[in-house]
C-alpha cells in the first residue's frame, strides 16, 4: 500500500481557500445559506449525565459539545487551594474524532490555552467566595468541532455549572463575530474562521451586562471591531434565551414526571 504524506496545516488551509473562493454569495448569503447576522441552529440540554454533579450538551451547527461539572469539593492537590475562595479547574479537550484528521488524544497546546481562557471567562460569574479551600471541576469535551468551539464550550460549561446548583451571579454565554469577504458576520463556522479576515470571540454575562472574554484574530478597523462586538453580543442574547429555556425545561419535565 502506498503511504500518503500527511498534509501540513498550511497545505490544508490553502486547499480550503482554493475550494472556497467566496464565503458570501451575490444575495448576501453565506455558504450554509445563513444571513450575515444569523446564528447556526442551536440545541441545548441540561442534566444529561447523572454521574456528574451538573452537565449540559450543546449542538451549534456541526459543533457537538458536552460539559460535566463536579464540586465544590476539597481541592486536590492541596497546594492549588485558596484560603478565601474556591478555584475552578477547567479542562477543554477535543476528542480524537472531533476533527477530520484524527487528533492526538493528549491535550494540545491549544487545548491548554483554551482551558485557561474558558476558566477565566467563567470565574467572574461564580460566587467562589462561598466555598473557600474547595475546587469546582469543569470538563468540556468537544465531540465534533466546526469553528467557535471556545464560545460553545463556555455556553455549555455555564449551563453545567448552573445545573450543578452552584450559586452564580449570572450565566455566561459566548458567541463570535468576524469578517468574511469584506462583510461582518456572526457565529463563524470552521471555514469562515479559517478563510475569513477576522474572528472576535466574546463571552458575556447578560444580566450584569459585563464581558468576561474578548479576543481577536485577524484585522478589523476600529468601527468594524465595535460593530463586531455588537453583533456578537446580539448573538449572546439569543443564546442566553435558549440557555434559560434549557434550564427551565429540565424542571418542567421533572414536575410532569412527579405528577404522573
Ligand atoms: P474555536 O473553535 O474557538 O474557533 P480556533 O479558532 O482555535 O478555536 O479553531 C477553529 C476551528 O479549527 C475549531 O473549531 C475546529 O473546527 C478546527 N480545529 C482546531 N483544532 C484542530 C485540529 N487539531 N485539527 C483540525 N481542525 C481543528
Amino acid at each position: 500500500m502506498k503511504a500518503t504524506k500527511k498534509k501540513t496545516k498550511k497545505e490544508r488551509l490553502n486547499m480550503t481557500k482554493k475550494k472556497t473562493e467566496k464565503l458570501i454569495d451575490k444575495k448576501g448569503l453565506r455558504l450554509d445559506g445563513r444571513k450575515l447576522d444569523a446564528l447556526r441552529p442551536v440545541k441545548m440540554e441540561v442534566g444529561i449525565l447523572p454521574n456528574a454533579d451538573g452537565s449540559a450538551y450543546l449542538e451549534q451547527g456541526k459543533n457537538k459539545i458536552l460539559a460535566g461539572v463536579y464540586g465544590p469539593k476539597e481541592a486536590h492537590p492541596r497546594h492549588i487551594a485558596k484560603q478565601d475562595r474556591a478555584v475552578i479547574q477547567c479542562r477543554y479537550h477535543m476528542a480524537p474524532f472531533s476533527v477530520q484528521e484524527r487528533k492526538s488524544p493528549a491535550p494540545s497546546r491549544r487545548d491548554v490555552e483554551l482551558s485557561k481562557v474558558i476558566r477565566e471567562s467563567l470565574e467572574p460569574a461564580v460566587f467562589l467566595e462561598y466555598y473557600p479551600k474547595t475546587s469546582i471541576q469543569v470538563y468540556i469535551e468537544v465531540l465534533q468541532a466546526d469553528g467557535g468551539t471556545r464560545c460553545a464550550g463556555i455556553t455549555t460549561a455555564a449551563l453545567a455549572l448552573a445545573d450543578a446548583g452552584i450559586p452564580m451571579r449570572d450565566l455566561v454565554v459566548a458567541c463570535a463575530a468576524g469578517k468574511a469577504d469584506g462583510k461582518l458576520i456572526v457565529d463563524l463556522d470552521d471555514t469562515e474562521d479559517k478563510v475569513g479576515d477576522a474572528d472576535v470571540p466574546v463571552a458575556f454575562m447578560p444580566n450584569l451586562n459585563a464581558i468576561t472574554l474578548l479576543q481577536m484574530d485577524g484585522s478589523l478597523s476600529v468601527e468594524e471591531f465595535e460593530s463586531a462586538i455588537g453583533m456578537a453580543l446580539d448573538g449572546c442574547k439569543q443564546l442566553y434565551a435558549l440557555q434559560k429555556e434549557a434550564l427551565k425545561s429540565k424542571y418542567v419535565v421533572a414536575e410532569e414526571a412527579e405528577e404522573e
